[in-house]
């Protein structure tokens, strides 16, 4: 694996409108301003997914009000009221399947975007932010080229890393210009 150094955002001059002053990505990205601006959300590298501790989290959550119901279920069995017998356990198994599958997609999201990170980073790292035009770009046009709007920036960087399926339903209509990845030979063919 060869990772070149990228260039000092100083040194970069922006392809689109030649200013200087462009900013490296992942630095905005770490920046407070930019995430109050939604521009971090933006240019984000990966989908946000729920933690393995917040994955447990929910599963207690979840655990505590089948709690609840099965509770119910019982003071119903206790003072002979069929009802609440019916509906405790009713709400008990419907909490337990919803638990079930809030944490399952929980665990398979996170999956998913560990599983493309390398490729998402390795595109989203080496890439400049121009905030005269606000455009994205890759000093050299390595490892993509041309420049993007942040929008068809992160549609190339969550499509190629198997994440268009989180992109949200705007993304449709965003279109990237052809030839836009000159990734390593066949870095496309298992997608
Ligand atoms: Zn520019």
């Amino acid at each position: 694996m060869t990772t070149e150094r990228a260039p000092r955002a100083a040194e970069v001059i922006c392809p689109g409108c030649g200013a200087a002053g462009v900013r490296a990505v992942p630095e905005v990205c770490a920046d407070r301003t930019a995430m109050r601006d939604g521009l971090a959300d933006r240019l984000a590298r990966t989908p946000e997914v729920a933690s393995r501790f917040d994955g447990w989290l929910h599963f207690l959550e979840g655990m505590v009000m089948v709690g609840v119901g099965v509770a119910l279920a019982y003071s119903g069995v206790e003072s002979r009221k069929p009802l609440y017998t019916i509906g405790g356990s009713l709400l008990a198994v419907l909490l337990l399947v919803g638990t079930i599958v809030v944490v399952r997609g929980e665990g398979r999201d996170r999956a998913l975007v560990t599983a493309g990170e390398p490729r998402a980073d390795a595109l989203w790292r080496s890439a400049y932010y121009c905030p005269g035009c606000a455009s994205v770009f890759c000093a050299g046009g390595t490892p993509w080229q041309g420049l993007l709007t942040p929008e068809q920036f992160k549609k190339l960087v969550w499509t190629e890393a198997g994440y268009a399926k989180q992109l949200e339903e705007r993304f449709e209509d965003v279109d990237l210009p052809p030839g836009t990845t000159t990734g390593p030979p066949g870095s496309r063919d298992h997608a």
